[in-house]
């Protein structure tokens, strides 16, 4: 569906990203998820693109697979990344013909096993190009719905650490809207209060497109330090990290710490009528499920209106 309509179906979308398996073992974990994660009915689920190789064909894999054979509606990430203008327009190409309704564009992380990655080489240097290159796309007809694909963009509520000039920033981030996207999905973050002020900042530079939550509960703390030098600098607020010194290193107490955090965040965003609420699964599902049953919700339907 296309993300217009799923956002105007409900006040709030819940929904839920995946990453494309590496080995066989993963991938089965990452299908028993899928199986626990459907029943909640997200309002669409994402699947990374990696930054090359054959990981990035893995993502169409996932993303065909999940629309054939479950309910759910995915949104394939796309990025700049190590691409020319005929590999994207051949990507988007055969998502149209699956019927895939939106892609997540991206400028990407470089790929780290290539250091000092020359960008110059890629047809498109910043994920607003990305956005432009979709809409020509769109407007070729070549997508089975007279809209084309609904456009996502990532937005960062502490900042991207490339551009340290946060007026600058958001400069950068109204390109991306003006260039034609339909919503943004955020980085993780863990002080509601940043994704509030990154909310005004937004309106203040007049982005009034629906704005989605990007949250990732802690459930170890090796995936703590892994998600701090991946997401490029998340503040990590002192309440959250005196609960953790508390659960010591027994691994359960930090897992319910964590989820509990976790909780509270969503609790309220709700609160504060959040556009959406992403979870960063890392493929798994109980915690998802554990913020769910806390939260008071059977599925993610439950916030949509009766008559949705
Ligand atoms: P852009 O919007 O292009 O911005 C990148 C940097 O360039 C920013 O600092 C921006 O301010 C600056 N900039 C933008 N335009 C200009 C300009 N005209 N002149 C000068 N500077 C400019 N990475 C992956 O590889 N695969 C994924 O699947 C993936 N999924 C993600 C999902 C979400 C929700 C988020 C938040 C991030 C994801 N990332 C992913 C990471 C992302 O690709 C990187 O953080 C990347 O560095 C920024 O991407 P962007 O699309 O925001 O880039």
């Amino acid at each position: 569906m296309h993300i217009s309509d799923i956002l105007a179906a409900t006040p709030t979308t819940l929904s839920f990203e995946f990453f494309p398996p590496k080995t066989a073992e993963a991938s089965e974990r990452l299908y028993d998820s899928i199986a626990q994660l459907e029943p909640y009915q997200p309002n669409f689920v994402s699947v990374t693109y990696g930054a090359g190789g054959g990981t990035r064909e893995m993502t169409h894999d996932l993303v065909v697979r999940l629309k054939q054979t479950t309910a759910l509606d995915p949104i394939p990430h796309l990025t700049c990344v190590c691409h020319q203008e005929g590999e994207i327009a051949d990507i988007l190409g055969r998502y149209a013909e699956v019927g895939v309704s939106n892609i997540l564009a991206l400028r990407g992380d470089p790929p780290s096993e290539r250091g000092g990655y020359d960008r110059s080489q890629d047809a498109f240097q910043y994920a607003a190009d990305l956005v432009k290159f979709i809409k020509r796309f769109n407007d070729s007809g070549a997508h089975p719905d007279r809209r084309g694909f609904g456009i996502g963009v990532a937005g960062f509520p502490e900042g991207h650490p490339l551009t340290p000039n946060r007026l600058v920033e958001m400069d950068h981030l109204k390109a991306k809207v003006d260039a034609g996207a339909d919503y943004i999905c955020t980085q993780l973050f863990f002080d509601n209060h940043d994704f509030y002020d990154f909310r005004e900042r937004c309106d203040l530079a007049g982005i009034r497109i629906p704005i989605i939550a990007g949250i990732m509960p802690i459930t170890t703390t090796n995936g703590m330090r892994r998600m701090a030098e991946l997401s490029g600098g998340s503040v990590f607020p002192a309440r959250l990290l005196k609960a953790l010194q508390r659960a010591g290193t027994d691994p359960e107490a930090i897992r319910r710490v964590g989820i509990h955090y976790a909780t509270e965040q969503c609790a309220d965003l709700l609160n504060h009528k959040v556009a959406g609420i992403h979870f960063y699964t890392l493929n798994q599902s109980s915690a998802t499920r554990e913020i769910y049953a806390s939260l008071g919700l059977k599925d993610s339907r439950a916030l949509a209106p009766a008559s949705a």
